[in-house]
């Protein structure tokens, strides 16, 4: 397993040598992925294995990461975590989707290499919600807070109250 990677790949020369690559990217290194984010802080982890299945070139493996979105309830950060298994078929054209089982998504190579760097960041993108929001009901719950927090003032009071009440009946 290789720690280095190059910057741009050809598939299939490297699943004919069945070369497998674990590592991180910044965030930040991502502009794609950056501009849809809050902030780049951050890294992505990867480890994938180039193979090969007939004649098609496959990437497998894992991408793992945690990206920092804006929710779109309460526009506070949100973090979304990434942990993505990668089953890619590296084809040249649509026709070449036959070719792949089910199990593979396929990824149409236009040039003779690809940017190593773009798979990983279009996975993350892929995995990116339209709408981000936080799983739990921020916005509601913020709300929520501010009217319980008047409720217990409310209550805060209301001991007093029941006791000059008390005192003016006198028992
Ligand atoms: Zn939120």
């Amino acid at each position: 397993m290789l720690d280095r990677f190059p910057e741009y790949i050809n598939p299939l020369s490297l699943a004919e040598k069945h070369r497998e690559y674990k590592g991180e990217l910044s965030v930040l290194s991502m502009q794609r992925l950056s501009e849809l984010l809050i902030n780049s802080e951050g890294w992505v982890h990867f480890q994938l294995l180039f193979s090969k299945q007939g004649k098609v070139a496959t990437i497998t493996g894992e991408i793992e990461a945690e990206v920092y979105l804006e929710c779109q309830n309460c526009l506070g950060t949100m973090v979304h975590v990434v942990r993505k298994t990668v089953q890619l078929g590296i084809i040249n054209s649509t026709d070449e989707i036959k070719q792949l089982s089910d199990h593979f998504e396929p990824l149409v190579q236009s040039e003779d290499k690809i940017a190593f760097r773009e798979i990983v960041e279009d996975e993350i993108i892929l995995s990116i919600p339209d709408v981000p929001k936080h799983t739990e009901v921020c916005l509601e719950q913020a709300l929520g807070k501010t009217e319980n927090e008047l409720e217990e003032g409310i209550q805060k009071e209301s001991p007093f109250s029941i006791l000059k009440d008390l005192k003016k009946t006198g028992v």
